[in-house]
């Protein structure tokens, strides 16, 4: 006898429910999009505890007949093709008709739908993937799908979900990329009884500031071009509102929403020359090509594309950016393929021009601190002019040492510094400092030594403000936020409080800040961004796994640059604590603080 065997539909169907429904979000995503393809022109969505409980769609779109609603469960069952030429004509999202049989495969899913013209509605129940029930009701015209216990079988999904927060956020990005392709239509996404977005139909510009905040509107510069290949319109950000943060980036091909890494590329091309490093514009590009020349048939979710001409459109949307960045004065736009070059004044034809000097200072010893120097005592100038030049002057450029070290250091951290032997430390690159320290020769990153340092400050109790006092803001500063990233960071506000960042939900969205940590007042929003990043990976497992992302992540934005000149006071400031911290080795994000090498070691190295 054979062993193989026809898996039944419904093990089929959950075994494709892997693909399709990964979390509560997806299913969002497909019910809206259905609702889209039905064409209505209101769409309520309704979660309860982020999804896991409750996840109802509303529609007024065309409803389906009784035959259409106990067939649409089926796998293969689609109204949208017929046969595989209609592919090359898509202009619906779903086709594949997968959706609702992966769905009512892994959770409880009730289905109420009337067409226009019925005077009664058909209401179907299911079991697990069978028809539990028809009933005959009397609905709205449209189409309400109600979904309950989502992987109440496939209990390892089920625990695999993340806090409620964090699939919240993912919900809302599904929400947002449907909303923004569809500007057109009214949209309500109400979670646990009350309302986070509320999308009145308006033109595309409403939209993007209604998802965004209102603060938006002046941060958008248009961009449209058309071509035989390619239309192109939407809006770009301009780049001195860019963020440390991708969330805003939207990419459509006849309004579905796409992953697109090379044409993500050509969008970052349009912006060299004029972004700060590490910053990510925001931007909500359409582009519309002949469905013929597009396959978005690649994956199941339908999040990538495939197009023919990809090098041509990769050129056009990159120049069609920079023209609009242009256009709006935000960066220069008359050559297209050329470098950004930057402007230099001429020097004024009066000016003579020297040899730069090399200003030393003859009395400087590389081995005092300023804290005992009372200037130099060597007599051999050639020596220390040789010392100047190999280890910098020693004199910090920097005339405020107490910058980022305000705080008096411990009588612990003291002693421990007094109780190391001079010659003490002296610093290399601006960013190594380089001392000894029990027989040992040492070279500290200053930078990563500085965030494990604040790592455990704020990990200890007192978290950081028990040295520094916050900064008060005299009026709070208000952080114009979009209402998921506003939802993430007040769930954290206590833990943030504790770093000296508070902060208050405002009723017009976003934050206001009240009070910033120390010498952060500059960095405020670069702080905020990366603390948003992080809560949205949420990768962590527990409540102190997100208090130690966050304790790195604030370390981060709270240390001292890469590169930066450091005072005596600032090195052994350093030096001392980073020994009293638990693990002083790595920093943080587990990258190495320091290297030592002992004489056997520079032995062998000098062979
Ligand atoms: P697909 O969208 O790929 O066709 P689905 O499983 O998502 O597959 O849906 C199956 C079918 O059910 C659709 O083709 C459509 O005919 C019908 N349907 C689903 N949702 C709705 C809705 N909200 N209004 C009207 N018809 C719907
Ligand atoms: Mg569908």
């Amino acid at each position: 006898m054979g062993s193989i065997v026809q898996l039944p539909e419904h093990v089929s169907n959950q075994i494709a429910a892997g693909e399709v429904v990964g979390r509560p979000a997806s299913v969002i995503k497909e019910l809206i999009e259905n609702s889209v393809d039905a064409e209505s022109s209101e769409i309520v969505i309704v979660v309860v505890d982020a999804g896991r409980t409750l996840i109802q769609v509303v529609d007024n779109g065309k409803g389906m007949s009784e035959e259409d609603a106990k067939l649409c469960f089926k796998r293969h069952a689609t109204s949208k093709i017929s046969t595989a030429d209609d592919l090359l004509s898509l202009v619906t999202k779903g086709f594949r008709g997968e959706a609702l049989a992966s769905i009512s495969a892994v959770s409880h899913v009730e289905l109420k739908t009337r067409e226009t013209d019925s005077e009664m509605g058909t209401k179907v129940f299911l079991n697990g993937c069978d028809i539990g029930g028809v009933e005959s009701v009397a609905c709205p015209k449209g189409t309400q799908f109600a979904v309950k216990n989502l992987f109440f079988n496939v209990p390892a999904r089920r625990n695999f979900l993340k806090s409620d927060q964090v699939e919240m956020r993912h919900i809302i990005d599904e929400f947002q990329r449907v909303a923004m392709a569809h500007p057109d239509l009214s949209f309500r996404l109400q979670s646990n009884g009350s309302d986070l977005f509320n999308l009145k139909p308006g033109s595309l510009r409403h939209r993007v500031v209604a998802i965004f905040g209102s603060k938006h509107d002046e941060r958008l510069v248009p961009i449209e071009e058309s071509t035989d290949v390619v239309k192109i319109y939407g809006f770009v950000g301009k780049p001195s509102f860019a963020r440390r943060t991708r969330g805003e980036q939207f990419l459509f091909v006849n309004d579905r929403f796409i992953k697109h890494p090379l044409m993500h590329k050509a969008i970052m091309h349009a912006y060299e020359g004029v972004l700060s490093p590490g910053h990510f514009p925001l931007y909500t590009i359409f582009l519309e090509v002949d469905p013929k020349r597009i396959d978005v048939n690649i994956h199941p979710t339908k999040a990538e594309a495939k197009f023919q001409e990809d090098q041509a459109i990769f050129a056009i949307l990159r120049s069609t950016i920079k023209r609009g960045l242009g256009k709006h004065n935000v960066a220069p736009s008359l050559d297209f393929d050329t470098e950004l070059s930057i402007s230099i004044d001429p020097l004024p034809s009066d000016k003579i021009l020297g040899e730069p000097q090399v200003v030393i200072n003859p009395d400087y010893n590389p081995f005092k601190s300023t804290r005992c120097s009372s200037g130099g005592t060597s007599n051999h100038s050639s020596e220390r002019s040789m010392k100047s030049i190999v280890f910098g002057s020693g004199e910090s450029e920097d005339k405020n040492p107490d910058e980022f070290f305000s705080a008096n250091d411990s009588k612990e951290v003291r002693e421990l510094i007094d109780a190391t032997e001079a010659p003490k430390f002296l610093q290399y690159a601006n960013r190594f400092i380089i001392t000894s320290r029990q027989g040992n020769l040492l070279m500290i990153d200053a930078r990563r030594a500085h965030q494990r340092i604040l790592f455990e400050q704020y990990l200890s109790e007192g978290k950081g403000t028990a040295k520094e006092t916050p900064q008060k803001l005299l009026f709070p500063e208000p952080v114009d936020l979009p209402k998921a990233d506003t939802m993430l960071l007040v769930e954290v506000s206590e833990v943030l409080a504790t770093y000296g960042l508070e902060l208050e939900e405002r009723v017009e969205g976003g934050v206001d800040i009240i009070s910033v940590p120390n010498g952060l007042a500059d960095k405020l929003h670069d702080c905020i961004d990366s603390v948003l990043e992080a809560l949205r990976d949420g990768t962590w497992a527990d409540e102190d796994g997100r208090r130690e992302k966050l304790a790195g992540v604030w370390a981060k934005a709270a240390s001292i640059p890469k590169s930066k000149k450091l005072t005596d006071e600032e090195m052994s400031s350093i030096i001392g604590r980073l020994f009293l911290c638990e693990s002083p080795a790595v920093d943080p994000c587990g990258q190495s603080v320091l290297t030592v090498f002992d004489e056997g070691a520079i032995d062998d190295i000098l062979g």
